[in-house]
């Protein structure tokens, strides 16, 4: 994502490396490419403008300190100018209520069917609630459907009424329901078009006057860029909503609408959606933002996906079969699981300094992993737990089996024999280090 814009800034930012201190003269280049970056990121011009005056003042306002370099200082003002567009803090959802009642907007397309099905997986396995679902989009026949899918995959029960065109007595239905059988939260999906027409609106504004809910977001595809924010500023002005949810942020390379949003509806964006799977939805947070934006990776994220994944249990586990060298394939494939459910690679290598940039044009995806795995599976249990057992016909036979090649198969168990080892080396002389990385 924004990988258009990071480029730009990046190499904005550079011009000023050489330099000893920060003069009007020699940021005015700076500042018109970093401007000239915002609009090519479709950025609005005013938007742009303020942006740029702002970095001057506090670049110029600044008593240049000798310690710190006129290239890295204005990377920070353009970092926290770039978090302040963004909306400053993190600002989360209004779910305190029992029940707590979301209302979800948006234009057919923009991902709210999507984003209702994910936050209630969201809501549900990260703030252990008991969601129930209202499927609220009496237009789309395909679109119940969709939500009942979704709310079969979480876990999740979905209301709907069969043949109903009246939204807002289906959403009150539903409500009475979640509270009749103790559900604690209701996310209500709403009817949208492809473009903004004063009967949706109207239809809305009447299930919100009659449901009163807790929280109001505005679903908008962030591939849209200005037109993204000109609808968010239409749904605004009637609804009057609490937050903005970007979709396919995975698929923004510009980024125009993640910046502009905030400073034209005065309204924090609180969720992004990174892909189609149920699980590709984060919270958004301004200024981590800013750092992937300037090509500073997000390590913060990086380290809480992988507390999320990794069990703390299973890696002491890991770590004493690793010590007495038992360090079997069937490890490794656990390992690479646990990796996957981290989220897409691309996406994981962008958090990472410096990665994202590195892997723009390399098209890594989950596939990455398929030939190991394929290869792992035609081993046998034993051949899992004594890689020493695979002699040549051995191999041969599981290349056979995998649909590789033996070339492959013996890079794979090379690799794991090298990794073996420098696990072995680790866990001896510096392998107190080690524990104390895994938490022991
Ligand atoms: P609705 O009409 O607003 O309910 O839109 P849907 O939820 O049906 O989504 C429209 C399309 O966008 C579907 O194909 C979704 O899979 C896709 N989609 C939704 N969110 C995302 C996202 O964050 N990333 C990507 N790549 N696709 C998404």
């Amino acid at each position: 994502m924004f990988e258009n814009l990071s480029e730009k800034l990046e190499r904005s930012l550079k011009l000023l490396k050489g330099e000893g201190k920060i003069t009007e003269l020699n940021i005015a280049e700076t500042l018109k490419d970093v401007r000239r970056a915002l609009l090519d990121a479709d950025v609005n011009y005013k938007t742009a403008k303020t942006f740029v005056d702002n970095v001057k003042d506090k670049a110029m306002g600044q008593n240049v300190l000798n310690a710190v370099k006129p290239g890295q200082m204005m990377i920070k003002i353009v970092h926290d100018e770039l978090t302040e567009l963004m909306g400053g803090a993190t600002t989360d959802i209004n779910i305190k209520n029992n029940p707590s009642i979301i209302l979800i907007a948006g234009l057919q397309g923009s991902g709210k069917t999507t984003f209702t099905g994910k936050l209630a997986n969201l809501l549900k396995t990260k703030r252990g609630k008991n969601p129930l679902l209202i499927a609220g989009d009496v237009y789309r026949p395909a679109a119940i459907n969709q939500l009942q899918v979704l709310g079969q995959q979480v876990g999740v029960t979905v209301y709907t009424e069969e043949g109903s065109k009246d939204p807002v007595s289906i959403a009150k239905n539903g409500i009475k329901m979640a509270k009749d059988k103790g559900h604690d939260l209701i996310i209500i999906d709403t009817a949208g078009r492809l473009a903004i027409d004063e009967q949706m609106m109207d239809e809305i504004a009447a299930v919100k006057k009659a449901v009163n809910p807790n929280e109001i977001l505005f679903v908008v595809d962030s591939m849209t860029g200005q037109d993204a924010v000109n609808t968010a500023k239409e749904f605004n002005d009637r609804l009057d909503f609490d937050g903005v949810v970007l979709t396919k942020l995975d698929g923004d390379t510009r980024g125009g609408a993640a910046l502009s949003i905030r400073s034209v509806v005065n309204k924090p964006i609180k969720f992004v959606g990174t892909g189609e799977k149920l699980d590709a939805l984060d919270v958004f947070h301004p200024s981590r933002m800013a750092d992937r934006i300037l090509g500073m990776g997000d390590i913060v994220s990086l380290v809480e996906r992988a507390q999320e994944q990794f069990d703390a249990e299973e890696a002491r586990k890991l770590q004493k079969k690793i010590a007495k060298n038992q360090f079997s394939f069937n490890d490794f494939l656990s390992q690479i699981q646990q990796i996957k459910k981290m989220g897409n690679l691309k996406d994981l290598a962008g958090m990472i300094p410096g990665m994202g940039k590195m892997m723009k044009d390399i098209d890594i995806d989950d596939n990455a992993f398929k030939s190991v795995e394929a290869i792992i599976y035609a081993m046998t249990p034993a051949e899992r737990e004594t890689p020493e057992l695979i002699n040549g016909s051995r191999r041969k036979r599981i290349a056979d089996g995998s649909g590789t090649s033996i070339q492959e198969v013996n890079r794979l168990l090379k690799q794991f024999e090298d990794t073996r080892k420098m696990m072995k080396m680790m866990t001896g002389a510096g392998g107190k280090n080690m524990a104390r990385m895994m938490g022991n």
